[in-house]
């Protein structure tokens, strides 16, 4: 099938009350893994690409690889830039043919986060791209702070001004957790989510998953959460099963090898994050 919006697939995921998974992928191989899983499994996936990665592959490499592995199958995939950093990051994705962008100025204050996303969505919007944008501040998991202190969680009103003064399709907050791995359990402010949901009507997305225990996880899905980030999991799982594979000596050692010994053990690592998020 074509590439898909975005937002058009957080809709249906709305509608069904589930949560689509956007996993951070980086090359051939961990976009087929994904892409591969979710054509078995017949959940609906979005695939991303955080900016940092740009240098091991180009953004419209990128979008030429998961365009052509979408045609091949049935299941509705989407392609979005993960964090795009700022106006000419997000052009430079539209030019390679993503079908929705994530643009995150959420570090800067309200006005100015209004201000550099209004101007994102206006552009994508004309384009017929869907646009994800973020407040509150989701930080770094390794400073306890980060996600641990309720000041820098979104509040209601603000994520209601923030959606009608930029048109975001989709928003992510803050509700306690934060990027990469967590030195302490976090623990979700789900009231907050609660009554964020309650207020407004785009499609809510969690970033940080990695870490959050699973119950807490599948209730933010039950309270408006229809997109859940997965980079940093994602990562360190590819790199384990990689270490333990080579560690157990039974492959040759090339590449090649590994990579295609890493299929089976990957597409089942993705199937399980997916079936907690999509439950048939
Ligand atoms: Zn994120």
């Amino acid at each position: 099938m074509a590439l898909e919006r975005a937002v058009d697939i957080l809709k249906y995921a709305d509608e069904q009350k589930k949560c689509v998974i956007g996993f951070d992928a980086f090359d051939y191989n961990s976009v087929k893994w994904i892409i591969d899983t979710a054509e078995e499994e017949q959940i609906p996936v979005i695939m991303m690409i955080y900016p940092g990665d740009r240098t091991l592959i180009p953004l419209s490499t990128f979008a030429a690889i998961t365009k052509d592995l979408a045609k091949k199958v049935k299941v509705p995939v989407a392609l979005m830039l993960d964090h795009g950093p700022n106006f000419d990051t997000v052009m430079e994705a539209v030019r390679g043919g993503f079908t929705s962008m994530m643009i995150d100025t959420s570090h800067l204050d309200f006005e100015e986060n209004v201000r550099q996303t209004a101007e994102v969505v206006k552009t994508c919007h004309g384009l017929g791209i869907d646009v994800e944008g973020e407040l509150g501040h989701v930080g770094i998991a390794s400073r306890e702070s980060d996600y641990a202190d309720a000041d820098g969680y979104t509040k209601v009103a603000d994520a209601l001004e923030f959606i009608e003064r930029t048109g975001v399709d989709s928003l992510a907050i803050a509700i306690g957790t934060a990027h990469g791995a967590y030195v302490s359990k976090p623990h979700l402010d789900l009231t907050r989510l609660d009554e964020i949901n309650r207020a407004t009507d785009i499609p809510l997305v969690l970033h940080g998953g990695t870490g959050v225990p699973e119950d807490q996880l599948k209730a933010a899905f039950g309270l408006g959460i229809n997109k859940l980030n997965y980079a940093t999991g994602y990562k360190l799982k590819s790199f384990d099963v990689a270490k333990e594979l080579v560690e157990r000596g039974e492959i040759r050692p090339r590449l090649s090898d590994l990579l295609m010994a890493m299929n089976q053990p990957m597409k089942d690592f993705v199937r399980g994050i997916m079936r907690m998020a999509w439950p048939k």
